[in-house]
């Protein structure tokens, strides 16, 4: 089995012409798609067919894509792109904490679709699901192991401790965890990190990653008060508080 046959993408999206052109595009880029326009059902083949990549219309009949976003997550850290009818609903999106990966307005382009799917599965291949795995274990000796205080993080494992305590991360959390955790002294600027964790083709705002690293914070128990585990450094970024401070 190689990488490019076993993908999977749920499509969630319930006008047809769109639906259909994101199912296509899909099917060629390798993926075994799925589609539905219920985001109730949307979740059930989040649990059955257990896809790689969702996307996500915001504006659906029934449940929301915000609803169903947040009944994803509960099961999964499924790559979640949200897609949204208008440009300047991602600034209230992004403020509501859905979940979700990253956003795309309509009208987008099939390029800019594909280009944003290729960046994703540049990323590490999804380790084990979030709670769904085996106890904790120690890891095995080739897996890349990333420690910062009582954090730990096996990269290849893709799961993440606090002392004894496994981490929910979704895959962008995890994605930048590693990131500031592979490189502690170093300041990572929101455009870096941007680079690094979304990839060059990613046309989103550096707002993003201010989100995402708010959540990653509440998840670590991060302090308010410094010192915490991830330090904002005003003006420019973040960086990994040192230890011995
Ligand atoms: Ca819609």
């Amino acid at each position: 089995m190689t990488q490019q046959d076993d993908r999977r993408a749920l499509v969630v999206e319930d006008d047809e012409d769109i639906r259909s052109l994101i199912e296509f595009t899909l099917g060629t880029q390798g993926f075994d798609v799925r589609a539905t326009e219920s985001g109730l059902e949307a979740v059930e083949l989040v649990r059955t067919f257990d896809p790689d990549l969702v996307t996500l219309d915001l504006g659906l009949p029934g449940i929301d894509g915000i609803e169903t976003c947040r009944r994803i997550r509960e099961l999964s850290d499924v790559y979640v792109v949200m897609i949204t009818a208008r440009d300047d609903e991602i600034d209230r999106l992004l403020g509501l904490e859905t979940g979700a990966d990253d956003f795309l307005s309509k009208p987008f382009s099939v390029r800019e679709l594909k280009a944003r799917v290729n960046a994703l599965f540049r990323r590490p291949r999804r380790g084990v699901g979030v709670g769904a795995g085996p106890a904790p274990t120690a890891p095995v000796p080739d897996h890349e192991v990333l420690e910062h205080g009582p954090l730990r993080v096996d990269v290849d494992g893709r799961r993440a401790f606090r002392g004894a305590e496994e981490l929910s991360l979704t895959r962008t959390e995890f994605d930048l965890l590693t990131e500031l955790m592979r490189t502690p002294a170093r300041v990572w600027t929101r455009e870096a990190l941007l680079r690094s964790v979304w990839g060059t083709e990613w046309a989103s705002d550096t707002h993003l990653v201010e989100v995402h690293i708010g959540n990653l914070r509440r998840k670590l128990g991060d302090p308010s008060e410094k010192p915490g585990f991830i330090r904002t450094v005003r003006g420019v970024g973040y960086r990994m508080e040192s230890l011995e401070a």
